[in-house]
């Protein structure tokens, strides 16, 4: 077991993977860890299920459907899972599009114990930048130290909280603005402030060249509690003690990709439930569903 910052005693708790949002990177990673040993995995990712046996705020989690009892009709180990399989797969291909198309830096926002540095064929030149909070990176590296695991592409942490000046953090660590990008906000925006979430798009169009795309998600729901007895909620909160309501900020959202739009990004917004259409695979809409506002957009900047 690795304690790394985020130990449950106060000033660690708030930055490692312990508790709080920071806990929300192992159910991912808990999630990834299922859908990597499913016999039709949307995505693959090794690493995944070491991050969830070295928590001990993860102790008893599965990482295989077959250890979770009632298997798929689980609302939190079958179905909201499958939605985070279903959530790598599409943003993988979507960042390696984008590296195709000449982007050579990627940055991750909240990045937490997304391992797509080690995991997805990169080009040669390709740099990687995972911005998360340091406890949650250095948990991170600790396991995959442990592992001996090797990136696949130039690697850069930047430990810093997204609500501090992280674009001269990440300058200051070799991003060059003037070179095209692609950026990904995934599982992130719900948890900031409104004003974060401002700040976070208007920084990222500052610093992106053109030729830059981004991916992000959003929730749409003007009320979240309109969902607060969903099967995916009371589940998450039941079985692993994430109250995920809790963590999301309740202010009204900003229209993100309606900004990009106006400031010349071409964008385009989709329900998960597209893409389980065109794979055949993946969650897809019913009654009371928590995932009913999840947006996921996708936005490029024009080359002149
Ligand atoms: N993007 C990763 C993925 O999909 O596997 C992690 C998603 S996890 C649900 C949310 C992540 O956002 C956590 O790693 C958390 O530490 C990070 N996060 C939330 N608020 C943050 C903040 N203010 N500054 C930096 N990171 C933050």
């Amino acid at each position: 077991m690795v304690n790394g910052a985020g130990t449950a005693d106060g000033a660690g708790e708030a930055e490692g993977v312990a508790g709080g949002v920071g806990l929300t990177a192992l159910l991912v990673a808990a999630a990834r860890a299922i859908e990597t040993h499913r016999h039709d995995p949307l995505a693959r990712d090794v690493f995944a299920e070491h991050f969830v046996h070295a928590a001990p705020a993860c102790a008893g989690w599965p990482v295989r459907i077959q250890q979770v009892p009632d298997g798929d009709a689980n609302p939190l180990w079958g179905r909201f899972a499958r939605y985070f399989g279903l959530r790598t797969r599409v943003l993988d291909d979507f960042l390696l599009r984008s590296v195709h198309a000449g982007a050579r830096q990627v940055v991750l926002l909240g990045a937490g114990l997304d391992s797509r540095a080690f995991r997805l064929d990169w080009p040669a030149d390709c740099v990687v930048f995972e911005v998360d909070r340091a406890g949650v990176l250095a948990f991170k590296h600790e396991v995959l130290d442990g592992l001996s695991a090797a990136p696949k592409a130039a690697r850069t942490p930047v430990p810093i909280d997204l609500r501090a000046d992280w674009a001269a953090a990440l300058t200051a660590a070799g991003f060059d603005p003037a070179a095209p990008s692609v950026w990904l906000a995934e599982g992130l925006l719900f948890y900031l402030p409104s004003a974060t979430e401002t700040h976070l798009i208007d920084t990222v169009d500052r610093l992106s060249a053109a030729g830059s795309a981004l991916a992000f998600e959003v929730k749409l729901d003007k009320d979240l509690l309109e969902y607060r007895d969903s099967p995916l909620y009371t589940s998450t909160t039941q079985q692993i003690g994430i109250d995920l309501l809790a963590l999301f900020d309740r202010e009204p959202r900003p229209d993100s990709a309606g900004t990009l739009t106006g400031r010349g990004w071409s964008t385009s917004v989709h329900t998960p439930f597209d893409f389980t259409r065109h794979h055949g695979r993946g969650p897809l809409p019913e009654e009371n569903d928590a995932l009913a506002g999840n947006r996921w957009v996708f936005a490029n900047k024009p080359r002149p």
